[in-house]
């Protein structure tokens, strides 16, 4: 805020805390402790959210709940890639798009880096053992879960008797063409046998 925002501000301060007296030298001093450096929509933002819960204002209470509500912008949006290796520039870059986004300007971005490409064809190995998952797996899930308490959508993972994903179910990889019939109760290699209560 400029000086002449600033006692705006100030001065409408007593309209919305009764305790609060305005003071010739208040403004000046408030601007040059932290004013100077937040825009009116943020003070006034700020004010009235103080204003619901209390009846006093200090300019702590006040810096306070400004760095809430920049807080709350900086963190619903990714910083950009920086797009530099050098670490000072990197560091200002970075600083430089925490401040923008602070102040409430978009930085025309939604994505942390660049898009690449669609990539076609199974996910990369690197991409399944990160998540625990094979290429077998992977074919697997491309196909309904046919086992009827688990009924998986293509695409979509097997899920346990408490709802979290797991390894696909036998009936599953049967489905794909990666396991025989013969072997009734098996969920998958790894996990067992299903336990006759839920045959
Ligand atoms: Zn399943």
């Amino acid at each position: 805020m400029t000086p002449t925002e600033t006692v705006k501000f100030v001065h409408r301060l007593a309209d919305l805390f009764p305790t609060f007296r305005y003071e010739a030298g208040t403004p000046d001093a408030w601007h040059k402790a932290g004013l100077a450096f937040v825009t009116p929509a943020d003070a006034s933002a700020a004010a009235i959210n103080l204003a619901r819960r209390q009846t006093f204002i200090s300019l702590a209470d006040l810096i306070g709940e400004i760095r809430r509500i920049r807080d709350e912008r900086i963190s619903a949006e990714p910083i950009p890639d920086p797009g530099t290796a050098d670490p000072q520039l990197y560091k200002e870059r970075v600083r430089a798009a925490v401040t923008r986004l602070g102040d409430g300007y978009g930085l025309g971005t939604h994505r942390a880096l660049n898009a690449a490409p669609r990539r076609q064809g199974p996910p990369p190995a690197a991409y399944l053992q990160a998540r625990g998952r094979t290429a077998e797996d992977e074919t697997a899930r491309a196909h309904r879960c046919p086992w009827p308490p688990c009924q998986a959508h293509p695409g979509a993972s097997c899920v346990n008797p408490l709802g979290r994903p797991t390894a696909p179910h036998h009936a599953r990889l049967v489905a794909a063409g990666l396991a025989t019939p013969d072997t009734p109760g098996t969920l998958h290699p790894q996990l067992g046998t299903l336990p006759e209560e839920l045959q």
